[in-house]
């Protein structure tokens, strides 16, 4: 069976396309010429398709997408909290999970979330591959036995950290922060200790032949992002993305569809280059960024330092955005902070896409900007990005103004009656119709 690449390149619209096409409300065939491109994706594991999955397109003629990390870690691992975590971001609005296990059962808890997960699904394998051994004892043949059971259990997308390159280490000797990506610092260690190159670029045409048999799609891994912002846009950073592009041209010639993961900590003003600069070199290729965080000073708030990251990224070539938590940083997040960081992300995506002038993306805002204006709360409340906390908030200041019900109240707590400026718009429009109407 052929991959979502192969088909669009043979000029055929496949049911996935045609499906993405009528949920973004875009035409088909423009789907179809953008993955043929290759900078258009559909994240869809043959096997996920089979069961639950809800698919999705990711590139830059469909509104921009957010992904949420969750999974174990050493210190604390229940497959319970996971699935109260991956709950939790789907009802905020994923568009995609990604379990980050490094903790407890990695193949149970990655088949308990894939058993509930109806959006595209993302791991990154190498953290496997290191359980109950040390990573210099990684061979070969352990990382196509972790990729291929991954993949067969129904995973849509890989990030593998094939682009960090042995010569590129010496590059990191200035850096403030070194290597931040897990990924990236594992295989750091194992090419110091063999003195040899990257086994992942090594073996990348296997990996490929493996990952185009499931229609697992890469999300080649930026190992080398920098993790301050005085890191930022650094030679070590551009030479792995140099190698990232020939990765994409190489595993989109063998018929795998490819996403580019990015930065990290960069300063807005670094932003625009940064999202060209990959897209000229990985030729259109999706960019997944992680924020990016534009300072490194507000831990606890990390959530809003990569909202404002991912507007300008989103903006200016970004087409998947992966959320980042309060807890960045500072612990692993719970259920809460999943939540707030994907309602942060969803914003960012979404400013983003009317400000490119995606049609039909600022019809939602329209259609809360004038329940705001009639004071029709129901339909102000229902059309927020975070329905539930917009509710709480208003009930309670119904409450400190005395009004019971929620659809009555024709002022709230924030300015009060006499000063609404809504309700006094209203009698304004109310009056200025009377005389018209006299007029006449
Ligand atoms: S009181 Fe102020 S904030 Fe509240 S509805 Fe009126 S204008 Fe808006």
């Amino acid at each position: 069976m052929a991959t979502q690449l192969e088909i669009a390149r043979a000029g055929e619209i496949s049911e996935e396309v045609r499906f993405v096409a009528d949920a973004e409300n875009v035409d088909a065939e423009l789907i179809r010429d953008e993955i043929a491109a290759g900078r258009l994706v559909i994240p869809a594991n043959k096997l996920h398709i089979e069961t639950n999955l809800r698919l999705a397109g990711i590139g830059r003629v469909l509104t921009t997408k957010v992904n949420a990390n969750i999974g174990t870690s050493s210190v604390r691992s229940s497959v319970e909290a996971e699935l109260e975590k991956m709950k939790s971001a789907l009802d905020a609005g994923a568009d995609a999970v990604m379990d980050l296990s490094t903790g407890g059962n990695l193949d149970e808890v990655r088949e308990q979330l894939l058993a509930r997960c109806p959006v595209p699904f993302g791991t990154v394998p190498i953290y496997q591959m290191i359980v109950d051994r040390n990573v210099e004892d990684i061979d070969g043949e352990v990382i196509l036995e972790v990729i291929e059971k991954q993949a067969k259990q129904g995973v849509d997308f890989f990030t593998i950290h094939a682009g960090v390159l042995r010569e590129h280490l010496p590059l990191l000797e200035n850096r403030v922060a070194g290597i931040v990506s897990r990924g990236g610092a594992l295989l750091a260690k194992w090419m110091l200790y063999h003195n040899k190159q990257n086994p992942l670029y090594e073996m990348f045409d296997d990996l490929c032949d493996i990952l185009a048999e499931y229609d697992v799609c890469f999300s080649l891994g930026d190992g080398l992002r920098p993790g301050a912002i005085a890191d930022a846009t650094d030679e070590a950073q551009i030479a792995e993305l140099r190698t990232l592009g020939e990765l994409t041209a190489r595993a989109q010639e063998k018929g795998c569809q490819v996403m580019v993961e990015g930065p990290g900590h960069i300063p807005f003003d670094q932003i625009q280059y940064n999202m060209q600069i990959q897209q000229e070199i990985c030729n259109g290729a999706p960019f997944y960024v992680l924020g990016p965080l534009v300072t490194d000073i507000a831990a606890g708030y990390d959530h809003i330092t990569s909202a404002i990251g991912g507007t300008a990224a989103a903006f200016y070539g970004a087409s998947f955005l992966c959320y980042v938590t309060p807890k960045e940083h500072l612990g692993l997040p719970d259920a809460d902070d999943v939540r707030a960081g994907v309602i942060a992300s969803k914003i960012a995506a979404h400013a983003a896409d009317i400000a490119r002038g995606l049609e039909g993306a600022a019809d939602r805002d329209k259609k809360l900007s004038e329940a705001r204006t009639n004071l029709d709360w129901q339909t102000h409340l229902a059309e927020s990005l975070d329905p539930q906390t917009a509710e709480t908030m208003h009930r309670k200041a119904c409450k400190e103004i005395g009004v019971a019900e929620l659809p009555s109240a024709d002022y709230c707590s924030m300015c009060g009656k006499a000063w609404c400026s809504v309700r006094i718009n209203r009698e304004i429009r109310e009056a200025i119709k009377k005389q018209d109407a006299a007029k006449k």
